[in-house]
């Protein structure tokens, strides 16, 4: 326990006092006044005075459940007395005589029973700042472990998640890699170096293959680069928390949310979620978040009387696709990269309420989660909007 420096070494002393301070200063004058008064008492009695900071040893302040300071506190001989308020010197003088009464009959207590050790010293009192200490620093300890036992949880779970993702992403990748590979095999098996041609390839199928073999490189670029993205802006700006979370819940939990909204422009909700649609690897709370931002603007962008449905796919055995659709007037396709952009809205909707800042949000929490997010249109016109997630190992 740290002590002030004109603290007294610890001793043995019967009585045994605590001075809980903080570094206010409007305490500080009757923080004063106590100080010299327990001096002056110094000088005709013997007892132990520490002086405890709560700013530097708060879990002190804690065990003893204080609620305010300055405080004095009588922790030995028991039962254990505190002082508080804003006339402690006052309440000291009345207690002091009857302090002392228990202090004598203590040290008459101790010296009835035999109490003395080998070398004829007391005991050291149950309840002896020396235990006051060790016991707050226990609980000052276990507090720790506890914090770094929900931490370590924390950073298994993001482990957990990285490895998703990576197996996911090195899935995706394959993908183009093979077919930039089959394109690229196909123009080598047909090269005849001495001749300077591709043999049995029309110009035009020539063409076609190194097309398609530079796209698919392009594809992969852009994938490391988004990638890289989102590793960097991201992890910061979003700290997500992925546990497993049963995403088909989650949505109908959220409509039941906007149910007055919806009720109210008389939508009907169309709801396709497999009953064993795998759980999936992500932030509950940002995802919420996700579906009410592309609920709300479902409801807000359908006329009465449309259709709102919900559907659960289970795209890959990496990846679950959940999708909201509508039947309002859906996104221009020029437009279905830049509704995303912060800030940005359809000239058609600039007379409807809202920030062009939902669509962005959901895409930078899904790209936190490594997911895809994009938009396209429903037979009869309607917006759909699809996202992906990872699935949850099992
Ligand atoms: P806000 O709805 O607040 O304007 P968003 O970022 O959520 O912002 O959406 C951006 C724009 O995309 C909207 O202004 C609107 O023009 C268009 N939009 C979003 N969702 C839909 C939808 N379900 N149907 C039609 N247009 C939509």
């Amino acid at each position: 326990m740290q002590v002030s420096q004109d603290q007294p070494i610890y001793s043995d002393a019967p009585l045994q006092l605590l001075l809980f301070v903080d570094g206010r200063p409007k305490s500080k004058p009757q923080v004063q006044r106590i100080r010299s008064y327990l001096k002056e008492l110094q000088a005709d009695y013997n007892f132990d005075l520490q002086i405890i900071d709560v700013g530097q040893q708060p879990y002190l302040a804690e065990h003893f459940k204080l609620v305010a300071t300055p405080a004095l506190i009588k922790i030995h001989p028991e039962p254990r007395q505190i002082l508080a308020g804003s006339n402690i010197t006052g309440e000291l003088k009345t207690w002091w005589p009857r302090w002392q009464a228990a202090v004598d009959a203590y040290l008459e207590l101790q010296s009835g029973l035999h109490e003395n050790d080998e070398n004829g010293r007391l005991r050291e009192p149950k309840s002896s700042i020396r235990s006051v200490a060790v016991s707050a620093e226990l609980i000052r300890l276990s507090d720790e472990i506890f914090r770094l036992k929900q931490e370590k949880e924390k950073l298994q779970e993001q482990i957990q998640f990285k490895d998703r993702v990576i197996a996911i992403l090195a899935h995706d990748l394959r993908n183009p890699l093979t077919a930039a590979s089959i394109a690229i095999d196909t123009l080598q098996s047909n090269y005849n170096p001495q001749k300077g041609e591709f043999e049995r390839l029309t110009p035009k199928m020539t063409l076609h293959l190194f097309k398609h073999a530079r796209n698919q490189a392009k594809t992969i670029d852009r994938m490391i680069t988004d990638l890289l993205q989102v590793d960097r802006g991201n992890e910061r700006e979003f700290p997500i928390q992925p546990q497993k979370v049963d995403i088909g819940k989650l949505c109908l939990e959220v409509l039941e949310e906007l149910r007055d909204r919806y009720i109210a422009k008389s939508h009907k909700i169309k709801k396709d979620i497999p009953k064993d649609l795998p759980n999936v690897y992500a932030d509950p709370e940002r995802i919420r978040q996700v579906l009410i931002n592309l609920l709300d603007n479902a409801i807000k962008y359908t006329p009465e009387g449309g259709d709102i449905s919900v559907c659960g796919l289970h795209r890959t055995s990496q990846k679950v696709q959940f999708s909201i659709g509508d039947t309002g007037p859906g996104i221009p396709e020029e437009n279905r990269d830049r509704i995303f952009e912060n800030h940005y809205r359809l000239e058609r909707d600039q007379g409807k309420e809202g920030y062009g800042i939902g669509l962005c949000l959901c895409q930078r929490i899904i790209q936190a989660h490594y997911g895809q997010i994009w938009v396209d249109t429903a037979p009869d016109g309607g917006a759909w909007f699809h996202f992906t997630l990872p699935v949850y190992p099992t």
